[in-house]
């Protein structure tokens, strides 16, 4: 279904025409939204062929929809993976796409630090059906296959990692993955396809949540998978259809195919006003260390350089005055938004110890790489100039 004279286009051109012809549309320069539910068929034979894949064709949108469809073909384009699979949420990619690939009895080994819901479903989620999650520190790949077991069926990481900005090598735990037949699924939200893509490094699957940098308006929740066309077919009519119905609507999916068009360009924008920002934040004497793997002191600078086409819009920072010093800070803001989420036009701001992990222990906040005066920024798209003077009025008060 790939519009083959497109291929040796660059990314945002692809981005932005990928699949969509005009004139099947009655002219439209945009892909309209199907909103519809279900799907008339022309007769009892040729539903009796949809149903058994003898012909293509939708049949219900909880199992394909055009308009999911055209940014399903995108991202699994933009990723270079054969398909895509798009869902209600990053979480719903998540859970979809591995409830199709473990069962009771399974193991998967991730790494130590992940997105906090991610961590929730390894440890208390799939630990009631069965399914043993060994995380372990993936910056050490030597770990990795001291955790395997008969029973690995898929290694997990996000890189960077979330919130504290580690780097994992995907290169190097994708050929660790591949010498005992266990693929490797990479959380790539932090990045997107612009940026990174683990695919080409030598994962099997990618995994989002388009509700960040994709969607990139904080407008709302959507996800996708992209792998190997067999395996999404596994997702999409076990995954979704039959365990958790995580299902992308239409207008979601056209709200992304939007984003889309300026990723590209919000990218680089992003990227380059994080720079900015960290070079600023690491020269002021409030700040104890800044985490940016654009900044020649980042401890993984040379794998940031290898795996990542620019440093991303993502800034982690330790104030000096630890937890205390977090609050005043992030009360002091003016520009910068209090929120949680991430890759919006708003610069977001938030203070892991009060905000996300505040119920943790503090033994719990060591264990997940959460300091008391961890701040995590994720770096918007307004004037890098009133972003920079926000921050320093509000670094003043610590
Ligand atoms: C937000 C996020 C998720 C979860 O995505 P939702 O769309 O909120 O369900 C997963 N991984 C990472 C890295 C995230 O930032």
């Amino acid at each position: 279904m790939k519009a083959a004279p497109l291929k040796p286009l660059g990314f945002a051109t692809r981005a932005i025409h990928l699949d969509h012809d005009p004139r099947q549309h009655e002219g439209a320069l945009v892909p309209p939204i199907y909103l519809t539910s279900t799907f008339a068929f022309e007769s009892t034979e040729q539903g009796r062929q949809r149903f058994a894949g003898e012909i293509p064709g939708y049949i219900y949108s909880r199992v394909g929809n055009p308009t999911v469809a055209l940014l399903e073909s995108r991202l699994a384009d933009l990723e270079g993976g054969e398909a895509a699979l798009c869902t209600a949420s990053g979480m719903g990619a998540i859970t979809s796409a591995i409830y199709s690939l473990v069962q009771a009895g399974d193991e998967i080994v991730a790494d130590q630090t992940l997105y906090g819901c991610t961590f929730g479903f390894f440890h208390h989620g799939l630990a009631r059906l069965g399914v043993t999650v060994n995380m372990v520190d993936m910056t050490q790949p030597d770990n990795i296959s001291a955790a395997i077991t008969p029973r690995t069926r898929l290694l997990f990481c996000e890189s960077p990692t979330n919130p504290n900005m580690r780097l994992i090598d995907i290169a190097a735990i994708a050929a660790i993955g591949r010498s005992h037949s266990i693929p490797l699924m990479v959380d790539n939200t932090y990045c997107t396809p612009y940026l990174q893509r683990p695919i080409e490094l030598g994962a099997q699957y990618v995994v989002h949540s388009a509700t960040k940098y994709l969607g990139g308006h904080g407008d709302l929740l959507a996800g996708a998978v992209v792998g190997p066309d067999e395996d999404i077919q596994r997702m999409r009519f076990f995954g979704i259809k039959e365990m958790t119905g995580a299902v992308m609507s239409p207008f979601d999916a056209f709200l992304v195919l939007r984003g889309l068009k300026t990723l590209a360009l919000r990218m680089d924008r992003h990227c380059v006003s994080a720079a900015s920002l960290a070079g600023y934040l690491a020269a002021h004497p409030a700040v104890a260390g800044v985490a940016y793997p654009g900044l020649p002191e980042f401890p993984q600078y040379e794998l940031a350089r290898r795996q990542m086409a620019q440093p991303g819009g993502m800034i982690a920072l330790e104030l000096k005055g630890g937890f205390e010093a977090g609050r005043a800070f992030m009360d002091a803001l003016n520009l910068c938004t209090r929120a949680v989420s991430l890759g919006d036009a708003e610069t977001l701001v938030q203070h892991p110890a009060s905000m996300t992990h505040s119920t943790y222990t503090p033994e719990e906040q060591a264990a997940h790489g959460i300091s008391p005066g961890l701040v995590r920024l994720s770096v918007g798209l307004e004037d890098v100039a009133d972003l920079q003077a926000d921050l320093d009025q509000a670094l003043a008060t610590v």
